[in-house]
């Protein structure tokens, strides 16, 4: 899939929009998604023109990739998910109901966050 530029976090990364922001330096941003599904709900973006992890560990950068990651741990930290733990996602495309076309990986925490996916799961 193409990158769309007009996606709304290519706007918040260009200013456009805002957000309610977390952290920032110069691979990634960080901030509370609109409509959160835990008492934290973090969204991490590299800045960068990336539709998905599969687009962004092919094509970018290792600065960029390296520099993504690590800001994904130091939000982790920051917000003090460490020790009672976390769960970090990122959706990709239309099985997983990927909204916005801009790598993000969400972070939630804040309580007991359960199973990973549908308990009632039999394959
Ligand atoms: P996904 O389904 O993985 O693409 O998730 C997209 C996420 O972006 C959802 O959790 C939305 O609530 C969130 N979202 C959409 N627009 C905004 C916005 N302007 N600011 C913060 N979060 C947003």
């Amino acid at each position: 899939m193409a990158y769309d530029p007009n996606n709304i976090f290519a706007k918040i990364l260009r200013g456009e929009i805002p957000c309610n922001k977390v952290y920032e330096d110069e691979h990634a941003l960080a901030f509370h998604d609109i409509n959160p599904q835990a008492p934290v709900h973090v969204l991490v973006i590299p800045k960068g023109d990336y539709v998905s992890m599969a687009d962004f560990t092919a094509h970018a950068p290792d600065a960029l990739i390296t520099g993504f990651m690590r800001a994904v741990g130091k939000v982790a930290d920051q917000l003090d998910l460490v020790e009672p733990g976390y769960r970090t996602l990122a959706n990709a495309g239309v099985n997983a109901h990927q909204e916005v076309p801009h790598l993000h990986i969400h972070i939630f925490g804040g309580k007991p966050l359960g199973p990973m996916l549908n308990p009632n799961f039999s394959g």
